[in-house]
C-alpha cells in the first residue's frame, strides 16, 4: 500500500468515528443524557485504540522519513498523523485508566457543593455572592467554602498527573507537559520565551491598573488596602476585571436580542451565518449545558453552536465569540483533503473568536450595531478603552500563574505544590495569600484536569488577535473611515479573514502561517500596544 492508499483508508475509519463522537458530545450538551457520555468515552477510546497501532505508526514514521511525497498536502497529512500517533504509542490500559480517572473527577467537581451554614450553594451562587456581597466575613466564607472542593480532588489529581507522565515517558517525552506541546507543534523554549517577555511588558502597567482597583476596593469593602485578600476580587481566581473597575455595557444590550445583533453584523461583514443558527441551540433550557461553544460535526458544512443567551454584554460577546470559531469552519475550503480541512492549531480558532467576541465592548462597532449616537460614543469611549486595556492586563498576568503551575506541576508532582501556587498568585498577580494557608487551592481549577495543557493557548489567541487588528489597521482594511478601524459593514475585513486565514485550512503549521498571513512571527508587541503608550 502505498501512502495516498493508507490515508484514504485511514480516513474512512476516521471520519466516521469523529463524526458520531461530536454528534455524541453534542447530545450530551444539549440534553445532559448520561447515553450520550458514555457513548461519547467509548468512540473516544475506540479512536485511541486505532492510533495505538504500532505497524501503522512504523509506516508512517518511514514515508515522513523518506520524504519523497507526491505532493506538499501529502507530506503535510504525513506531519498531522505522524503527531496523531505519537501521542498513543503507549499502554492502552494506562489510557484507559486516565479517562477513568479524569472524567471521575471531573464528576465530583461538578457534584460539588458549597456548604455554608447548612446552605449547599453551587459555583453559579458562589460568583453570586463574590459579585455583590459587601461584607468581607461572608465572601470569606463564601470563596473558603468553594476551595474545599480541593481538598476532595487533590490526591485523585496527582495520581492523574502521575499516570500522564508515564505514558509521555513510554512514548519518549520527559513529561505530559512537554509531550502535549510536542503533539500539538508548539516549541516549549518559544513559549517560556514568549511568556518571559509578556511578563516584562505587564508588569508595571499591572501594577498600576492593581494598585487603582486595590484602593477602590478598599473603599467598596471599608478596610485598608493591606486587607484585601483573595475573596475581596469578584472572581474566584482573579482572572476577570471586578466590576467596579469596568464600565457598564449591559444597559446598552437590555432588551435586545445578541443573536440576531450578531447575524446582522456577520452579513454586514459578508459572512452568512443563517444556516449556522439554525441548526443551532440558543437558549436556556434545563438540562443543557450551560456554558457555550462551537462544534463542527463533519468537516463538510454542520456547524453548529450552543449558546445560552441573554441580553447582556457577556452573551453578546459570546454570541460574537461562537460565532467567530463557526465562520471560519464554514468557510474553510471544503475541496481540501479530509485531515488538512481544519484550523492549524486551535490558537487559531480561538483567535478569530476572540478578534469577534471583543468587538461587543468596542464602541464604535457599537455605534452601528446598536445605534448609539456620536454623543454615547465620545461618552464611553475613554472609560471602554481604559477598561479594555485593564482586562488583558488582568488575564494576561493569571495566564502567567496557569502556563507556570501547570508546567511545574508535571516536571515535578512531588513538591510542595500549595507553597507553589501562592507563590505564584503573588508574584504574578500580587495577590497576598491569606495568612499561614497551607491547602491545595491549585486542585480547584478543573482546566488541569479537563483541558491539561491547553491554558496558554487562550493567551496566544488574545496575541494573535492583536496581531490581526494590526495587519488590519497598517494595511488600511478599515477603509480609511473613523480612524480607519472600522470592522462594522466592512468587506475588505472579512476578505482577509476568508481568503488569507479561514480558507487555507491546516496546510502549514500554526506559526508559520501566522508569519504567511500577518507578515511576521507572533510576538507580543501589539496587545502591548494596548497599556504601553507610545507603542503601536
Ligand atoms: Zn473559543
Amino acid at each position: 500500500m502505498n501512502f495516498r492508499e493508507f490515508v484514504l483508508k485511514h480516513e474512512n475509519t476516521i471520519k466516521p468515528l469523529e463524526k458520531q463522537i461530536a454528534l455524541a458530545h453534542w447530545g450530551g450538551a444539549t440534553t445532559g443524557s448520561k447515553r450520550d457520555y458514555d457513548k461519547l468515552s467509548r468512540l473516544q477510546f475506540k479512536v485511541e485504540e486505532v492510533y495505538a497501532s504500532r505497524e501503522d505508526f512504523a509506516f508512517v514514521g518511514k514515508t515522513r522519513e523518506k520524504g519523497d511525497f507526491e505532493n506538499e498536502m501529502l507530506a503535510r497529512t504525513a506531519d498531522i498523523l505522524y503527531l496523531r500517533y505519537l501521542g498513543k504509542q503507549t499502554d492502552l490500559s494506562l489510557l484507559e485508566e486516565i479517562t477513568k480517572l479524569a472524567s471521575g473527577l471531573e464528576n465530583r467537581f461538578n457534584v460539588f457543593r458549597t456548604e455554608i451554614e447548612g446552605n449547599e450553594l453551587t459555583q453559579n451562587d458562589v460568583a453570586g455572592i463574590l459579585a455583590v456581597e459587601r461584607d468581607s466575613t461572608k465572601r470569606r466564607l463564601a470563596w473558603e467554602g468553594h476551595k474545599r472542593v480541593g481538598e476532595l480532588l487533590e490526591e485523585d489529581l496527582i495520581r492523574l498527573v502521575e499516570f500522564r507522565n508515564k505514558t509521555a515517558v513510554k512514548a519518549g517525552f520527559d513529561n505530559f507537559y512537554s509531550m502535549s506541546l510536542y503533539l500539538t507543534e508548539q516549541n516549549e523554549d518559544d513559549l517560556v520565551k514568549l511568556f518571559d517577555n509578556l511578563e516584562r511588558i505587564t508588569r508595571e502597567p499591572f501594577r498600576a491598573v492593581k494598585k487603582e482597583l486595590d484602593i477602590g476596593l478598599s473603599e467598596l469593602y471599608g478596610i485598608s488596602e493591606e486587607r484585601i485578600m483573595p475573596w475581596h476580587y469578584s472572581d474566584l481566581y482573579f482572572q476577570e476585571l471586578p466590576p467596579v473597575a469596568s464600565i457598564d455595557f449591559d444597559r446598552f444590550y437590555k432588551g435586545r436580542n445578541p443573536v440576531r445583533i450578531a447575524e446582522e453584523f456577520y452579513k454586514s461583514i459578508g459572512m452568512q451565518v443563517g444556516d449556522i443558527l439554525a441548526r443551532s441551540d440558543l437558549y436556556e433550557r434545563g438540562g443543557k449545558s450551560p456554558h457555550a461553544f462551537c462544534t463542527d460535526i463533519d468537516r463538510c458544512g454542520d456547524i453548529r453552536i450552543l449558546c445560552n443567551i441573554k441580553d447582556t454584554v457577556r452573551w453578546m460577546d459570546t454570541a460574537l465569540h461562537e460565532l467567530g470559531h463557526a465562520v471560519y469552519d464554514k468557510y474553510i475550503d471544503r475541496s481540501l483533503p479530509f485531515f488538512l480541512r481544519i484550523y492549524p492549531h486551535l490558537c487559531l480558532t480561538e483567535a478569530s473568536a476572540m478578534f469577534f467576541g471583543a468587538l461587543a465592548t468596542d464602541p464604535l462597532w457599537m455605534k452601528s450595531a446598536l445605534g448609539l449616537s456620536g454623543e454615547e460614543v465620545d461618552e464611553i469611549a475613554p472609560a471602554a478603552g481604559k477598561a479594555l486595556s485593564a482586562k488583558h492586563l488582568v488575564f494576561a498576568r493569571w495566564c502567567q500563574v496557569m502556563f507556570r503551575f501547570e508546567r511545574e506541576l508535571y516536571r515535578d508532582p512531588h513538591r510542595n505544590l500549595n507553597t507553589l501556587w501562592w507563590d505564584m498568585v503573588q508574584k504574578y498577580q500580587f495577590v497576598t495569600p491569606p495568612p499561614g494557608r497551607d491547602k491545595p487551592d491549585w486542585a480547584t481549577k478543573i482546566h488541569i484536569v479537563t483541558s491539561p495543557v491547553y491554558y496558554h493557548n487562550y493567551m496566544l489567541g488574545e496575541l494573535i488577535a492583536a496581531q490581526f487588528r494590526h495587519y488590519i489597521k497598517i494595511n488600511d482594511l478599515g477603509e480609511g473611515s473613523e480612524n480607519n478601524r472600522r470592522i462594522y459593514g466592512n468587506q475588505a475585513v472579512s476578505r482577509y479573514f476568508i481568503d488569507h486565514i479561514f480558507h487555507e485550512g491546516n496546510l502549514l503549521p500554526w506559526n508559520k502561517f501566522i508569519e504567511k498571513t500577518t507578515g511576521e512571527p507572533l510576538n507580543a508587541d501589539y496587545l502591548a500596544s494596548l497599556f504601553v503608550k507610545g507603542k503601536d
